[in-house]
């Protein structure tokens, strides 16, 4: 049970998962929820490159899991009528794979690269050039016979996504033309995104169970969807099919996320915080072992959201509990802090 509930906010998924998120990925920019600020300036970007009959800027999309790089970069190779290409950093090996991959483009098209700050070195050295000037340098023959010869490219347009922008080398985020930070989803926006889905898989969902879904889905459209699968399952087998809001409250009990949509994780993290670390600052990889958790998962995964809602800060010492995390855990705040 316990793998379960916590399964509910990482950033890992299985293959059936994926198949669920694709199949609820909004296709173009009108059907994709929220993200106003991004969707204003690529709409310029994309009109514009169009108009010049030219290849989109190279963009960069940074932000926490599941708010829908992936889908934007989607839509804009929908919207721009190109190929779309799905890679991702960790998943390239050698230069050569990174070569091969670029050399099959057509003019125009998107190559999307996942987690891309987890590129390695080598393989990142072969998009400087792609980037900038549409090319490769490819070594022929070996020792002191060798020579480099450059390989041209189609114009093509790179979208890279990552967790963690500051992670990115300067010479690999310098060659892009935007970078645009993903925001969290206000409770609305996800009742929207909650609402088209239940209309994609065809599951009555009441309107203020959608509210209730969304209320406690830490800004995020990847969770909204995960919770909604999670009811809906839960309304088949125990009622009739339909999420209504009691419905709605029980699978949220059962996936151990509270009323402010925080689950098993962010509370210990909150509660060591607080009475092992007695609210003093504490560093990130300090804390991840305390919890047994991985650093990276909660730089990325846990963090943002707790210190976007203000449940904890970041200090030059590391990080505190804020009030608002002692009231929400019912602990008394410490003297000085009171
Ligand atoms: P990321 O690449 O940032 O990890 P994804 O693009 O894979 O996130 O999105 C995760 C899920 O959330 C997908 O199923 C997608 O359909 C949904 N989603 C994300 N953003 C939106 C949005 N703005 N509108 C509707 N659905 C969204």
């Amino acid at each position: 049970m316990m793998a379960d509930k916590r399964r509910i906010v990482t950033g890992e998924r299985e293959q059936q998962e994926v198949t669920y998120e694709n199949k609820l990925r909004p296709r173009t920019l009108d059907d994709y929820i929220g993200q106003e600020k991004a969707k204003e300036k690529l709409k310029v970007t994309i009109e514009a490159a169009k108009k010049r009959g030219e290849a989109l800027d190279h963009l960069l999309f940074y932000g926490p899991p599941g708010l829908g790089k992936t889908t934007l970069a989607g839509i804009i190779a929908n919207e721009m009528g190109v190929n779309f290409r799905v890679t991702s950093g960790p998943a390239i090996e050698k230069p050569g794979e990174m070569a091969a991959i670029l050399n099959s483009l057509q003019t125009g098209d998107v190559l999307f690269v996942d987690e891309i700050h987890r590129l390695a070195r080598q393989v990142e050295e072969v998009l400087y050039p792609a980037m900038e000037d549409f090319a490769i340098d490819i070594l022929i023959g070996k020792g002191a016979t060798s020579r480099s010869v450059r390989l041209n490219l189609p114009h093509f347009t790179l979208i890279g996504a990552t967790t963690r922008a500051g992670m990115l080398t300067a010479p690999l985020r310098d060659r892009f033309g935007v970078l645009q930070k993903m925001e969290f989803y206000t409770t609305e926006e996800l009742t929207a995104i909650l609402k088209r889905s239940a209309n994609v898989l065809r599951v009555s969902l009441d309107d203020e169970a959608a509210v209730q879904l969304a209320a406690r889905s830490r800004g995020t459209p990847r969770l909204a969807n995960r919770m909604l699968k999670r009811a809906r399952d839960y309304a088949q087998v125990r009622y009739d099919g339909n999420v209504t809001v009691d419905v709605a409250r029980q699978a949220l009990d059962l996936l151990d996320v509270d009323n402010r949509g925080l689950d098993a994780t962010d509370r210990q993290l909150l509660k060591t915080m607080i009475t092992v670390f007695g609210g003093s600052p504490v560093g990130l990889e300090t804390l991840a072992a305390s919890l047994g958790e991985d650093s990276g998962t909660i730089e990325d995964v846990y963090e943002p959201y707790l210190l976007k809602e203000g449940y904890i800060s970041r200090t030059p010492r590391g990080r505190i509990p804020t009030r608002k995390a002692y009231d929400h855990m019912g602990l008394p705040v410490p003297e000085e802090e009171a």
